[in-house]
């Protein structure tokens, strides 16, 4: 690499890709300039503590994975709690344990043996009809029966998503277990935790010894930024870095209702899942839950989707086949810029979890340093 630029590498974006990035750039000698237009490191992962509670300020983040390297890989940073994430559905004042579990088909039907709730879902999946789930919609009722997928998915999805069950991709529904036990873990994966002291804490020691530039938007310098790193680490948005050239990919936004309750308690769990359509926020978080928290005080969050648009924040990638067309166009597009290495989940757009994040940031630096 030449000695002609202020750095080895410009990375946009202090979120976890990016901070990956720079923490391993940076021990193995590289010299990086990360930057953000947000006024904080650690993109969507950000905690901001509050008398003594760390809020997560873009929407719950719980941290699983199954893989043992990436594990100990974040425990290097900070030490994770043994929270468990037991989200509980209400479904116009019903309360159902998820994910969907045999404490949620007892609840709904009585059924007390696993037997009996698979004859359930069976006899609903036969009535409906489906043999090669080809939607949201057929894959959630050939999964759980046409009871579940009425009271605790559609209205959820479609809210979620603003668009039809039957227009979404049934990928989207397996992110969730079905049991066939009583066990209401949300996840199955063997590691799950939150970071003690919150997850600004570990994007803080990942870029304490790189230079950090905050508040700067890379579209609003583009010129004089590209000139600072022999390569550059993106990202951001894939579609707005070549100028929308083919088209806009759509996302769905969120807005984030804090507030702040002279109360000690106020929903006996960190999340609570609005299912039915009326209600306008998909889901309320109690983050004193999150880390067993025993303020007198405490803190909610409500979610409220909606779609994107130019100059919103953009949550989520919908990846319909529509928008995965696209999103090939843009590749082929990135996949020509050597010094250029596109990632994370705008860049990527992908539905990531953060571990997936981790890992593919990773992937990348072991290419990059080969
Ligand atoms: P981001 O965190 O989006 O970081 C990108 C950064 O780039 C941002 O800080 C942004 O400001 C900056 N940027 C973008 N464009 C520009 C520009 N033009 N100039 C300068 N800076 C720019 N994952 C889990 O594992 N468990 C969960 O429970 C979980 N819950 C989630 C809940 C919600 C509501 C959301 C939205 C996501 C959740 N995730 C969860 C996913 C997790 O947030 C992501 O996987 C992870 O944060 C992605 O990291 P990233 O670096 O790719 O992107
Ligand atoms: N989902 C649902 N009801 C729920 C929770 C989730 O129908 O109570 C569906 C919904 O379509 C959602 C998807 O499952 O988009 C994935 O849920 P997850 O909790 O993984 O979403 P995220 O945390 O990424 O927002």
């Amino acid at each position: 690499m030449g000695n002609s630029k202020k750095y080895d590498y410009l990375i946009i974006g202090a979120g976890l890709f990016g901070a990956v990035f720079a923490y391993e750039a940076t021990k193995k000698g590289k010299k990086c300039l990360v930057i953000d237009k947000r006024e904080h490191i650690g993109g969507n992962v950000y905690t901001e503590n509050t008398d003594g509670i760390n809020v997560h300020k873009y929407g719950a983040h719980i941290f699983h994975t199954n893989n043992k390297e990436l594990w100990d890989y974040v425990n290097q940073f900070v030490e994770f709690n043994r929270y468990t994430n037991s989200p509980i559905a209400n479904y116009k004042g019903e309360i159902y344990n998820l994910p969907f579990n045999m404490n949620t088909f007892n609840k709904l039907w009585g059924v007390i043996t696993p037997q009996e709730a698979k004859e359930k879902i069976e006899q609903q999946r036969n009535a409906a009809g489906i043999a090669d789930p080809e939607n949201l919609e057929e894959q959630a009722i050939s999964l759980v029966g046409t009871d579940i997928y009425e009271k605790l998915i559609k209205g959820y999805t479609e809210k979620q998503w603003g668009r039809a069950a039957t227009d979404l991709p049934s990928f989207i529904i397996k992110r969730l277990p079905v049991r066939f036990t009583y066990d209401n873990n949300y996840f199955n994966d063997k590691y799950q935790g939150i970071p003690i002291g919150g997850y600004t804490a570990i994007i803080e020691k990942m870029l304490e010894n790189v230079e950090v530039r905050l508040n700067i938007d890379f579209f609003q310098h583009r010129a004089e930024l590209e000139q600072l790193g022999e390569k550059l680490v993106f990202t951001g948005m894939i579609d707005e870095f070549f100028n929308y050239q083919y088209g806009v990919l759509e996302y769905r936004s969120l807005v984030f209702e804090h507030e702040y309750l002279d109360k000690a308690n106020f929903q006996g769990n960190a999340v609570v899942n609005y299912t039915d359509r009326e209600t306008p926020y998909t889901r309320i978080i109690e983050h004193k839950h999150f880390e067993f928290g025993n303020q007198e005080k405490t803190i909610i969050t409500k979610e409220y989707p909606t779609e994107w648009k130019k100059g919103d924040e953009p949550y989520y990638p919908v990846n319909n086949n529509k928008n995965n067309e696209l999103y090939k166009k843009y590749k082929e597009l990135a996949d020509k810029e050597k010094n250029i290495i596109f990632g994370g989940r705008l860049a990527t757009y992908k539905y990531y979890d953060m571990h997936q994040v981790i890992a593919a940031a990773l992937k990348k630096v072991e290419e990059e340093f080969k």
